[in-house]
């Protein structure tokens, strides 16, 4: 009896599957005229490797309904790629079955395309036609590549301001864009802020696809992800503020907390352009990948959340702060988890790369806030986990890791820094991008936080914005672009730091 009943779920399962294949079998019904525009959230792009890419769209006339407007049934979507932004030479092209279960989302991953250039894409559903897209390739593996530009970002609070940044990193043209954590944030709608976020806060899938379908409505978002591919990794907001592992703030119970993060991150796949066999299993996704182009540089792009124990010295905590303790250093407990960690380890050690970038949430650097109570460390980010910091500083020093340099997000303000072991030996420099909306620290707090910590280069709390990254063989040069005010909807930007990194020699530079 139950090896009849597993029997028949494992067809189940393998059927739920089937349908998210590209698929041959298109019913009639999925190819139903639809009343309304089902291109509302816009086109992405993602992933890109030497020979394709991933594609995605989802549908959703009515994207803050929890099922975007679609009702139950299957709908045919068609996709082409071509070499022009007209659409004239079209080189691949295809369909893919929109399926209620996936959020009417599809990800199309291309193949058979050539190295290293330009690509525009559209889709088809229903009678209509989404916007056109602009993606690219990856190099060549072998590729002796000259130069690439990239932007990244973090951090966009709907509520706490509008994404002029965008305007500016798409006229920026960078090959690539990186988003590294807080892509939504799930606190519930108030009046406080300049737009407001729907009602109730996230807790099941259909909460989630409500919040994203607010904030992908946004015109400027969207004209980011249509302007070249991203590579996107989630913070904490994507679920709940300060999460890790099964726990949240609020120590909910694991199995309760842990469904919640299942409709979380089934959202989040049904809205980034991520490749299918990421599609979360339960409450499981893995994230964590490596990015080559050509010869010039390897990303590293982590999951600082998903695969933590739970938060360091926690009894001790007040809020987020602690006081030095054995935790904290106890090389048993990675901010990685144990197989995350070995594989970076094992990516750092064969990396033949120019440059390699570490793409993360957080700062990583030591980080302390002197406090009368002996409470400096937070227990949130690497601080928290300062053996796992230590564990990779060893490793780029140890297997000669060439040109380490980090990127990273979370806490809404600029900060350049140093990596080191021993204080005057460099070993990597990292760049904390800013937020695009979300509000950061006051330069008074910031002044201070530099001054009880010395690797900090640089600081700047109350501008919003991105960071550039142009790299070549020779060197790394970072700026940080700022805009003036993300409390309306356009705004000027200007350049508030640059650095540079030159191959070969550890530390940052002023320019
Ligand atoms: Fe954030
Ligand atoms: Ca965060």
């Amino acid at each position: 009896m139950s090896f009849d009943r597993r029997d028949l779920l494992g067809r189940a399962a393998v059927l739920a599957g089937a349908a998210l294949l590209p698929s041959a079998w298109t019913p009639a019904l999925a190819q139903a005229r639809l009343i309304q525009d089902p291109f509302t959230l816009g086109v992405a792009s993602g992933e890109p490797s030497p020979r394709g890419m991933v594609l995605w769209t989802r549908l959703a006339p009515r994207p803050l309904q929890p099922d975007g407007g679609m009702g139950a049934a299957p709908v045919e979507v068609r996709w082409e790629v071509a070499e022009d932004p007209r659409l004239r030479r079209v080189v691949r092209s295809g369909a893919q079955l929109a399926v209620a279960e996936a959020g009417h989302s599809v990800h199309v991953e291309v193949a058979g395309l050539r190295p290293g250039r330009e690509y525009w894409y559209r889709f088809r559903a229903g009678g209509h036609a989404s916007p056109v897209g602009r993606t690219r390739t990856a190099p060549d593996t072998f590729a002796d590549v000259k130069r690439l530009r990239l932007a990244y970002g973090s951090c966009q609070k709907y509520e706490a301001g509008y994404w002029g940044a965008y305007d500016h990193l798409v006229a920026d043209d960078p090959d690539l864009v990186l988003f590294l954590g807080d892509y939504i944030y799930e606190q519930a709608g108030t009046d406080k802020g300049v737009r407001r976020h729907p009602d109730a806060e996230p807790v099941d899938l259909a909460g989630y696809r409500v919040r994203y379908g607010a904030y992908k409505s946004d015109p400027k978002l969207q004209a980011a992800h249509a302007a070249a591919p991203w590579m996107v990794i989630w913070d904490d907001h994507e679920v709940v503020n300060d999460y890790g592992g099964d726990q949240d703030r609020l120590n909910t119970d694991p199995a309760r907390f842990l469904r919640r993060r299942a409709a979380a991150y089934q959202a989040y796949f049904e809205h980034m352009p991520l490749r299918r066999h990421r599609r979360p299993v339960g409450p499981d996704m893995l994230l964590y990948r490596t990015l080559d182009w050509g010869r010039l540089a390897q990303f590293q792009f982590l999951d600082t959340r998903q695969h933590r124990p739970h938060r360091t010295c926690d009894a001790q905590s007040d809020g987020k702060a602690i006081p030095d303790c054995p935790q904290r250093t106890d090389p048993s407990r990675s901010l990685l988890g144990g197989a995350q960690q070995r594989w970076l380890v094992e990516r750092l050690e064969t990396s033949q790369a120019r440059w390699n970038v570490l793409a993360q949430q957080y700062l990583v650097g030591e980080i302390q806030r002197p406090r009368p109570d002996g409470r400096i460390y937070s227990n949130d980010g690497w601080s928290g986990y300062a053996q796992t910091r230590r564990r990779i500083l060893e490793t780029w020093r140890d297997a000669k890791v060439s040109n380490p340099v980090v990127l990273g997000g979370d806490i809404h303000c600029f900060i350049a820094g140093e990596l080191e072991l021993e204080a005057g030996k460099p070993i990597a420099s990292e760049f904390v991008g800013g937020s695009i909306s979300s509000l950061g620290a006051s330069n008074a707090d910031m002044q201070r936080l530099q001054a009880a910590n010395p690797n900090l280069k640089f600081t700047e709390g109350e501008h919003r914005g991105y960071g550039r990254v142009d790299l070549t063989p020779d060197g790394c040069e970072v700026t940080f672009r700022a805009v003036e005010s993300a409390l309306v909807p356009q705004s000027p930007v200007r350049n508030l730091a640059k650095f540079q990194v030159e191959a070969g020699r550890p530390g940052l530079h002023i320019a």
